[in-house]
Order: C-alpha cells, then structure tokens, then sequence
C-alpha cells in the first residue's frame, strides 16, 4: 500500500491546527513567551478557553466571530491565518507531486510564520530563517534540478544583494531601510529558489510591498514615504511563487 494519500490527507486536516500553532507563535515568540505553556485566553476577558472555543475555523465560524464569555469580537486575523495554512498544504498537493509536495507544505508554513511574526512585530528570528536556509541547501541533493552549487551561491548573493541595498539605503537617507533579519531570510530564499530565482523575487516581492501599502492606507492609515513596512512578508510571498512556478526568465543555458 502507498502511503502518499494517507500523508498527503493527514497534510490538509492538520493544516488549521498548524496555522492555529503558527499564530500563537508569532504572538508569543517576540514577547519572549513559552509557546507550549500557557493556555489560551480570550483577550479581553482573559477567561481561559475550551478547546471546543479552540478548533480552527470551526469554533469562530459557529460563534460568529465573537467570544462566548464577553461577546468581545474576535479578530477575523486568526481564521485567515488557520484558512492560508490550508491553502499552503492545498496548493502544494496541486502543483508538486509527493515528495515534492510535503517537503514544499513544510516550506509554505515556515515562511508563513515568519511572515506573521515580521507583520506583527517588525522582526524576523534569525534562527528560524537559519533552520529555513540549512533546509533549503539539504534539499538541494534530493530535489529539483537546482544543484547544490546553485543554492549556495543563491544563499550567498541574497544575502549580499539585501545587505548592500541596506548600507546605500543608510548613507543616503541616514536611517535604517532594512534589518539584518532581511538579509538572512533572502539568502535562505536562495537556498530554496537558487540564485536564478532571486530577481524574481525581489520583483514579487516590490510589487506585493505596494500591495500591502494600499491594503494599510485603506485601513485609514496615510502612507508616506517614511512610513515603515515590513518587508519580510514581502519576501515570503515573492520566495513562494517562484518556488512554486520558477523565475519568469532562466539565465542558465539548458
Ligand atoms: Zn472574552
């Protein structure tokens, strides 16, 4: 018997508990809180929650968005979190064939946790993207036709590329564009995508950072251009797309 739909549907069931976890963390880890301790709390009664308060979608869907004890409305955010875990591990089961499929499931929601942990708090855990980066340069020997060489070399000049726009950045405006975290996340980028994929997903990336500047100033927030955004998610989407459908050009010559 193979085990491929077994995995792959164990994938989507879990895949809202993964993005559940995936929101606590972002929300914890920055507070230097423990994200196994704790139960969770409603946030505005503090009343300790069920776990049948506790099932992705499920429980905020049947309370319509609301807390059971309080009536305190309850951040729409944490769906939305719980329904792009499952779109990560749906889309990948569409566009991969197993093993390709898991191990671009696991990619999906590492960047997606360093997307929510960046927006929520302007920061980018540089052990993360170090497990993120180490992962995508071992996969360099059982995936794709993306050699080895190619990702260190992807690791190397996205690190670079990011670090030498952020000291132009510095000596022309005399402030801060990008932080470090910037840097260690596109040069784990290029351990996945290898160093043709890297222009893409700076290109993805600027035009998704437009995107999110309108979503904020719909928000009522003005924009200029001093205002700060982070660029991590940025990242992430632009490193997801081209994972999944390439560079829009390839420079190699096979
Ligand atoms: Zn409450």
């Amino acid at each position: 018997m193979t085990w491929s739909l077994p995995i792959s549907l164990f994938l989507l069931l879990s895949a809202p508990f993964v993005g559940s976890f995936l929101d606590l963390v972002a929300e914890r880890w920055p507070k230097g809180e423990s994200f196994v301790q704790g139960r969770s709390r409603c946030e505005h009664c503090g009343r300790v929650l069920a776990w049948s308060d506790l099932i992705p979608i499920v429980s905020w869907t049947i309370a319509r968005g609301e807390c059971r004890y309080c009536n305190a409305r309850i951040s729409i955010w944490h769906p939305v979190v719980e329904l792009s875990a499952l779109g990560i591990a749906a889309w990948s089961l569409v566009v991969f064939w197993e093993p390709l499929s898991w191990i671009s499931t696991l990619f999906g929601w590492t960047l997606l946790a360093l997307a929510l942990i960046d927006l929520r708090s302007f920061w980018l855990p540089i052990a993360l993207t170090w497990v993120l980066g180490l992962a995508g340069l071992t996969a360099g020997w059982v995936l794709t036709p993306l050699g080895v060489l190619d990702r260190l070399m992807g690791t190397a000049a996205g690190y670079a590329v990011l670090a030498a726009a952020a000291w132009i950045y510095r000596r022309c405006r005399g402030r801060e564009g990008l932080g470090s975290g910037d840097f260690w996340l596109f040069g784990a980028i290029g351990a996945w995508v290898g160093w043709q994929g890297l222009g893409t997903v700076l290109l993805y990336a600027g035009l998704s950072g437009l995107l999110l500047a309108l979503i904020r100033s719909r928000g009522g927030r003005s924009i200029r251009l001093e205002t700060r955004l982070p660029f991590g998610p940025c990242l992430c989407a632009g490193a997801w797309l081209v994972w999944l459908y390439g560079p829009l050009y390839t420079a190699s010559a096979n």
